[in-house]
């Protein structure tokens, strides 16, 4: 398993942090968020040094997320939260301060004053349409390196 000796969660992950775990197996962690938004954060990260989701494989992707439905429905019985957020941050721009891909969940509850309800934008004519264009031939390019 690739580990990087700076990264907070490889330390977790290697057991030279410790950390309220939650949930292991052979490929994830999910444990508590140090610093929680609200009671009961939980963060999910591979045990695989990784950055960004994009540079996961579909297969690490596809283990990483196996347990969130579990993670939720176990969040929702101890908590009793109303709701809550999967949140995921690519990049320092996005957010992202620990560079170890992961994902939060955040129980929410009503009057939380948590928010995430950002201003939406809106297209010139014909622009959604190029992007969607190049968004295609971007995946077909992707595909064609694989
Ligand atoms: P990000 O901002 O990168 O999306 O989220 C990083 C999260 O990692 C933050 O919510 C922060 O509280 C949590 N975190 C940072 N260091 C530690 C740590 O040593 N232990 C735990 N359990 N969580 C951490
Ligand atoms: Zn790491």
């Amino acid at each position: 398993m690739p580990r990087d000796p700076d990264c907070v969660f490889c330390k977790i992950v290697g057991g030279q942090i410790p950390a309220a775990v939650v949930l292991q197996d052979e490929n994830v962690l999910a444990f508590m968020d140090v610093g929680p938004l609200a009671e009961g954060h939980l963060l999910v990260v591979p045990r695989s040094h990784c950055g960004k989701l994009s540079d996961l494989e579909p297969q690490q992707y596809a283990a990483l997320t196996l347990h969130l439905p579990a993670l939720g429905k176990a969040l929702e019985r101890v908590t009793g939260a109303e709701g809550w957020n999967l949140l995921q941050n690519n990049g320092e721009v996005a957010g992202q301060t620990v560079p170890h891909v992961h994902f939060h969940l955040i129980p929410r509850r009503a009057g939380d004053g948590l928010g995430y309800r950002w201003k939406p934008g809106s297209y010139a004519a014909g622009r959604a349409d190029e992007l969607a264009t190049a968004y295609r031939e971007a995946f077909k390019s992707l595909r064609a390196e694989r």
